[in-house]
């Protein structure tokens, strides 16, 4: 491999995720853009499953997410020449610290808006997730087909709620049943809708130039009118499009459009692959990494559960960040301080399961673990070094679990070790008794680990109330406080799953009191992997 031939392949590739309120067409989206990318022949095959997940209770909801996840956790495709690399989140929002650490693994994301709706809930909080590596944003405006409200005062509306400037690239004709099409505003045409060709790839019907004669003919004079007038408007009290801008996160480059139309994804699609980021520079504990060192590096972001019988295995999904991954290379797990030899790597090229030859930065690819791989984890070509700044979170709900036949611990402390390597919960192991306890994010979490308890590790558990309200990690550079810390106040002090020292509080009040009492201790919210 040449240099040149890593910096041109860095190059190609456009890795993101959607961040979405749930219903705002973020399957149908995805359904399309495979369509364009040829990943699919025929939209509708993501929308079995959707159709099964209304129907159906949340337990169904959560058993559907981890069952599809595998296959359509990250789908590549190729569009207009560039490899672009789709990172799949949850939707429900138990599993929010799913989707927070894969948000740590992208380049950009697309945020898709339900034009009716406008700024809903969920995606303010990912939107400040994103804040967080101020990841660039670009916006999807969804459902013109429908009534919606008026596109300016939903653009308003991002800019005051979610703090980012937009920036119209295409501007629509109508809606709902009037809805004919959008203008690009910055190519000078207009590219007319047609209903009903949502499966297909539809003909790109287009007239160039907004004053040409053409479009009083097709428009009609007074509607022709009406959009250059309501276009010049746009231009004067919007921002225009700023590269540099979009690229630090400041500013959101819009469009619109119906993903159930199949419409005004493709003016999307193609802005997207021209601006968005090509695989960016990530900070370790050593070094800065840039995509087109030739000395191979990543981390994982993600451990998931095979729901496929016949294999039951887990799958380590890892982030390329730099150099080529070749089959049969060899690898240092730098956690554990051993080379390995990855001969069997997934890719998830047309969403389909199959073993990748080679991968470039800003792919990902799934590693088979059999459980010495964690979340956070960073493979190299030799270096030690940690990529840093994939969260883990302190849960904010508790329960202690009971064994129903006793004589089945080693499998549940096996069982739960593993869980929370995958990040599903998180496990502490209180300092002064043997208690296990058990710490979610959301509840749907505490049923999903029961029933694979169950399924995986043969173990019926029971969860009991347990007087934890929330908890911190323990950091302090001063070993003599830290012991005596730990000696006063080991009532409150756990072990978590990967051995770090947490005070679990039984009330917000205790953990101020604590903090007060002891100010050179650090109580941290969040852990680094
Ligand atoms: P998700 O929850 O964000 O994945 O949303 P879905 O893609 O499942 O869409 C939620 C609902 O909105 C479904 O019933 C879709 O058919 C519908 N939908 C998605 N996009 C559009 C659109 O452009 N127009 C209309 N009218 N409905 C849409």
């Amino acid at each position: 491999m040449s240099d040149a031939q890593l910096a041109q392949e860095a190059a190609l590739r456009r890795t993101f995720a959607i961040i979405s309120h749930p219903d705002a067409g973020k399957t149908t989206i995805t359904e399309k853009m495979l369509l364009f990318g040829n990943a699919i022949q025929l939209a509708g095959s993501v929308k079995s499953k959707r159709a099964e997940r209304h129907a159906t209770s949340d337990w169904m909801k959560m058993e559907q997410e981890r069952g599809i996840s595998v296959t359509t956790s990250v789908m590549q495709f190729p569009y207009n020449g560039r490899i672009v690399n789709l990172l799949d989140t949850p939707g429900h929002e138990d599993f929010s610290e799913d989707t927070y650490r894969t948000l740590t693994a992208v380049d950009s994301a697309l945020m898709v808006i339900d034009a009716a709706k406008g700024v809903e809930d969920r995606t303010i909080k990912l939107m400040e997730v994103c804040r967080l590596r101020t990841t660039p944003i670009l916006t999807f405006i969804n459902k013109m087909d429908r009534e919606t409200r008026d596109p300016i005062e939903v653009m308003d509306e991002i800019e005051t709620v979610l703090n980012i400037q937009c920036a119209p690239m295409t501007w629509p004709i109508g809606m709902g049943r009037q809805f004919k099409g959008v203008y690009h505003l910055y190519d000078d045409v207009i590219h007319l809708y047609t209903q009903g060709q949502g499966n297909r790839i539809p003909e790109d019907k287009r007239i160039e130039g907004l004053d040409s004669a053409e479009v009083d003919r097709v428009l009609g004079e007074s509607a022709a009118e009406e959009l250059r007038m309501e276009v010049e408007l746009v231009r004067g009290a919007s921002h225009a499009f700023d590269l540099e801008a979009y690229r630090r996160g400041e500013l959101s480059p819009v469009y619109f459009g119906t993903a159930m139309g199949n419409f005004g994804v493709r003016e999307m699609l193609n802005g997207f692959v021209e601006f968005a980021p090509t695989p960016q520079v990530r900070e370790t504990d050593t070094r800065e990494v840039v995509a087109d060192d030739g000395r191979f590096s990543g981390f994982v972001f993600k451990i998931q559960a095979n729901m496929d019988p016949k294999h039951r295995d887990r799958v380590a999904f890892l982030r390329i960040c730099s150099g080529k991954y070749e089959r049969n290379m060899k690898m240092r797990h730098v956690r554990i301080g051993k080379e390995v030899k990855i001969a069997d790597a997934l890719t998830f090229m047309a969403s389909d399961r199959s073993h990748v030859e080679e991968a470039w930065p800003g792919d990902i690819i799934g590693l088979h673990n059999h459980g010495t791989i964690q979340i956070g984890d960073t493979f190299t070509a030799g270096e030690d070094m940690r990529f840093l700044g994939i969260p883990h979170f302190a849960p904010e709900l508790f329960r202690r679990v009971r064994l129903r036949d006793p004589l089945k611990m080693k499998a549940l402390q096996k069982g739960l070790q593993q869980l929370s390597e995958e990040g599903a919960t998180q496990v502490f192991l209180p300092l002064d008794n043997n208690d296990l306890i058990v710490g979610a994010v959301g509840t749907l979490q505490f049923d999903v680990v029961a029933h694979r308890l169950k399924e995986e590790y043969k173990v019926d558990c029971l969860y009991e109330p347990v007087n934890v309200n929330t908890a911190r990690w323990v950091y302090c550079a001063d070993a003599k406080k830290l012991d005596e810390f730990k000696r006063k106040g080991s009532a409150n002090l756990a072990l978590d799953g990967g051995d770090y020292l947490t005070y679990l509080a039984p009330t917000r009040v205790n953990l101020q009191m604590t903090q007060e009492r002891w100010p050179e201790i650090e109580f941290r919210a969040t852990r680094e992997h």
